[in-house]
């Protein structure tokens, strides 16, 4: 589905408010949700060939939906991964997980330690269809390298488990998988929860608890896969949809919230004097800079004393021009050759915002 383009090298925060499917034709600077159930098609041919998975759109919002695709793109980025697929809840995302990459005869080795309707699922409801399964110690990497089976497919563990906090350590198990992987195929490792403590290890998948810190304030039920691009659209994606493991679009609105208060909270942990002027010299080089944070600012002491030492949101300079007629050229040249901000009207969004206002002036 469609996606915003992004410079790269971006603040996890800004990812977290940026990341996502573009604006509607509306151009609209906060997100947009799509209550929707369905999506009305321009003609039957379009329809036949998206239903045919022939050409991308929206369809229905079982399989997608854009509200939802922009949580998943957002997953992806702040998890430094290709794809995320969103799903109804966090056993929905395990549930998948097994149903994508599990068949009767295959082997799953699970930590013990994991939450209980984890092991019924694997345990209980899969051991029904002829899925085996062993579980090990969370802790004891032997155990794990000790139980895989030609054909075990899977590695499933939580970290920090719920509710006794075992840690595992994840690198570790990383490594015991494709050690073992050659004679039998493909191994895969899955990691749950504890997302944080997941990054920036070598594992195929994993699966933020949507339900827990993707909101944070106990109002959603939701769930993610989240990989590499091919697995997610070969394994993920098709068994998603039958089984309505797909996440409700009420969800994500909640989660996008919540990720802007937390990046509006980075922001304003940043937006003292200090890295405004910085900024501020780096403007002043090319241009005037007019800013309260700044000793240059007629009324600096002023607003140092009454605003609690902070400058506040706003910034603004003079781009210099011969004349008036090249001053707005090359103000809007300023405004069009920015990579990320929004150009738009308003100020103290989390998003940070561009815009020329035509400053009415007094004859000198
Ligand atoms: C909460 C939780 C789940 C289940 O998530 P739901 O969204 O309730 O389905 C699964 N595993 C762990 C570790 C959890 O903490």
């Amino acid at each position: 589905m469609s996606q915003r383009k992004l410079p790269s090298g971006l603040h996890r925060e800004t990812l977290a408010v940026r990341a996502g499917v573009g604006a509607s034709q509306y151009g609209e600077n906060s997100e947009a949700l799509y209550l929707t159930s369905s999506f009305t098609q321009p003609d039957s041919e379009t329809a036949a060939r998206r239903f045919a998975g022939e050409e991308e759109g929206y369809i229905y919002s079982r399989f997608t939906n854009p509200t939802v695709a922009s949580m998943e793109q957002r997953l992806a980025a702040l998890e430094g991964m290709e794809a995320a697929i969103g799903t109804s809840s966090g056993m929905s995302a395990i549930l998948l997980l097994c149903m994508g990459l599990l068949k009767a005869g295959d082997h799953v080795v699970c930590s013990q330690s994991v939450f209980g309707s984890t092991i019924k699922l694997i345990a209980g409801e899969f051991g029904k269809f002829g899925v085996r399964s062993t579980f090990v110690s969370q802790t004891d990497v032997a155990q794990w390298r000790a139980a895989i089976v030609p054909e075990t497919r899977l590695l499933f563990a939580e970290t920090p488990t719920n509710p006794l906090t075992d840690v595992c350590d994840i690198q570790a198990l990383a490594d015991v998988a494709p050690q073992r992987g050659s004679a039998a195929g493909r191994r895969q490792l899955s990691l749950h929860a504890g997302a944080a403590a997941a990054r920036a290890v070598r594992c195929r998948h994993r699966d933020p608890l949507g339900t827990k810190y993707l909101d944070g304030q106990g109002r959603v039920v939701a769930g993610a896969l989240v990989g590499p691009r091919q697995l997610i659209a070969d394994k993920f994606i098709p068994s998603c949809a039958a089984p309505a493991c797909a996440c409700r679009p009420s969800m994500p609105g909640w989660c996008s919230r919540a990720w802007r208060r937390w990046a509006s909270a980075w922001k304003r942990s940043r937006s003292g004097p200090w890295s405004w002027r910085s900024g501020c010299n780096r403007i002043r080089a090319s241009s005037a800079s007019i800013y309260p944070g700044l000793e240059s600012h007629p009324q600096h002491a002023l607003a140092m004393a009454q605003q609690s030492g902070r400058g506040g949101a706003v910034v603004s300079f003079d781009v210099r021009a011969a004349d008036p007629g090249a001053a707005r050229r090359n103000a809007f040249n300023v405004v069009d050759s920015t990579q990320l901000l929004s150009v738009t009207a308003n100020l103290g969004d989390v998003k940070t915002i561009i815009t020329h206002p035509p400053a009415p002036r007094t004859a000198a």
